[in-house]
């Protein structure tokens, strides 16, 4: 689950690290209004104005704006509010921007980076830092990897004193700086561990310009990212209830709504399976038969027709989906179960592009009965009798319905290999047989 950054910064804030006061606006006059109130407050004369949207780069897209007085927040918030904020990661048609984050602006001396994430490879949370901070940081990871420090973290203890001490040191702190920065690494690992974080970034961490009170300059955050493990929402009551049903795909948010695990790719053809390894196999089949999937969807092993028809509904709402193949292995799910729903959302919404079906398991010849009797009002039925088949199937009947070949990254590019939780399953039960069998258990 992702957050804005107005409420990172307040998690950040509730951890102890220094974040330049800020305060949110839906409309220009509030955005005029927060410019006085930092001003009379916090003797601001300087602001940022921010668009909190779940993207980041937005400095390179006009989401991130200094301005000098409320009359120039007013307008900068009226442009950020009137249309979509494009960045390198919203894809070209952007995001709409519903609100601001007007924060106390910071003379600069240097940017760095810090942030927190599970290093995949080591398995082990992990510190993330750098001295080249700041909007090119991608950049930088791709083109001087030694530019980025990395710091085994503990979760039984946190990132210890020594740690901290060491890499402060090594991004080039001095000073009253090492101290500094190495209580804001401190704090950091702390919210990650202690939230269930996936992601904890603060880009950039910077040092203030030095003054008279201050001569080696603060180190403060003025940016935040913070992303949540969706599994431990449940122990996580303060997160959950920051999430911004705005901001998520309607499509995923409905499917959750019925249990479903569901995520939107961008190929066009959509799947219906029930497990997560299964609907894992069933893709990396379609792929290998020349097609794209159109999303993820894992039905669950026990669910309803209800929610099954609901399912489809959800894949056929997709105009991209030219074909639909269905993948379940009846276990704790009848087949009939699966068979039934496939003819009631043929009669409810209609099937206009084609759909494979491959069932097998409890009461699979009941289904095959079924589905059968049932192909002469389901003309776009097709029944497959094993998995290749099926994939072979699909990948043919879409081809030549007018789509193009459907491109390597999802809706909001991330590439489908590094979606997270599209990835997750799939590398598990790669790596031990006890932790699918685990993973497959919790599913159902
Ligand atoms: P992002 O582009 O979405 O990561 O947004 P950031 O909040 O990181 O802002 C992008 C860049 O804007 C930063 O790297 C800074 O260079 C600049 N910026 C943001 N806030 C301030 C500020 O208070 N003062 C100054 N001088 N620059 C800022
Ligand atoms: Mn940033």
């Amino acid at each position: 689950m992702k957050v804005h950054e107005y409420q990172a910064r307040e998690l950040l804030s509730q951890f102890g690290i220094p974040v330049p006061p800020g305060i949110v606006a839906e409309n220009p006059a509030d955005a005029a209004r927060a410019f006085e109130e930092l001003q009379s407050r916090y003797r601001a004369k300087l602001a940022v104005v921010k668009a909190q949207v779940h993207a980041g780069g937005r400095g390179k897209g006009g989401g991130v704006k200094l301005v000098k007085s409320a009359d120039e927040a007013r307008r900068v918030a009226y442009v950020m509010l009137s249309k979509p904020l494009v960045t390198p990661q919203t894809g070209p048609k952007g995001v709409q921007v519903t609100k601001v984050l007007v924060a106390a602006g910071v003379d600069i001396a240097k940017e760095y980076y810090l942030g927190m994430a599970v290093d995949r490879a080591t398995g082990y949370p992990t510190m993330i830092a750098s001295s080249e901070g700041g909007v090119d940081i991608e950049h930088v990871a791709a083109t001087q990897p030694q530019a980025i420090i990395r710091e085994p973290v503990s979760p039984v203890t946190g990132l210890l004193p020594f740690q901290a001490r060491k890499v402060a040191y090594r991004m080039g702190f001095r000073g009253q700086q090492v101290r500094a920065a190495g209580k804001i690494m401190h704090q950091l690992s702390d919210l990650f561990l202690k939230t269930d974080a996936s992601l904890a970034e603060i880009n950039p961490l910077v040092v203030t310009k030095p003054t008279e009170e201050n001569p080696d300059g603060l180190v403060i955050a003025i940016d935040a990212k913070v992303n949540f493990d969706d599994n431990a929402l449940g122990r996580q009551n303060e997160v959950s209830a920051m999430g911004d049903p705005l901001e998520e795909d309607p499509a995923e948010l409905r499917a959750k709504r019925f249990g479903l695990s569901f995520i939107k790719l961008d190929g066009n053809i959509g799947c219906l399976v029930n497990g997560a390894g299964l609907a894992m196999a069933t893709m990396d089949l379609i792929k290998l038969h020349g097609g794209m999937p159109a999303n993820f969807l894992d039905v669950g092993g026990s669910a309803s027709e209800e929610a099954v028809t609901e399912a489809f509904r959800i894949v056929l709402d997709d105009p991209k989906v030219k074909g639909v193949l269905v993948n379940i292995f009846g276990g704790i799910m009848k087949c009939d179960t699966i068979a039934a729903a496939i003819i009631g959302a043929a009669r409810e919404v209609g099937f206009k592009v084609p759909l494979v079906v491959r069932l097998e398991g409890t009461n699979v010849e009941q289904a095959r009965r079924m589905l059968e009797k049932a192909r002469k009002d389901i003309k776009a039925l097709q029944i497959a009798t094993d998995l290749t088949d099926a994939a072979v199937k699909i990948t043919s009947a879409v081809k030549g319905r007018g789509t193009k070949r459907a491109g390597k990254t999802s809706s909001r590019g991330k590439t489908i290999a590094s979606s997270r939780s599209v990835r997750r399953p799939a590398a598990k039960s790669r790596s031990t047989g006890r932790s699918k069998k685990r993973l497959t258990a919790g599913k159902r």
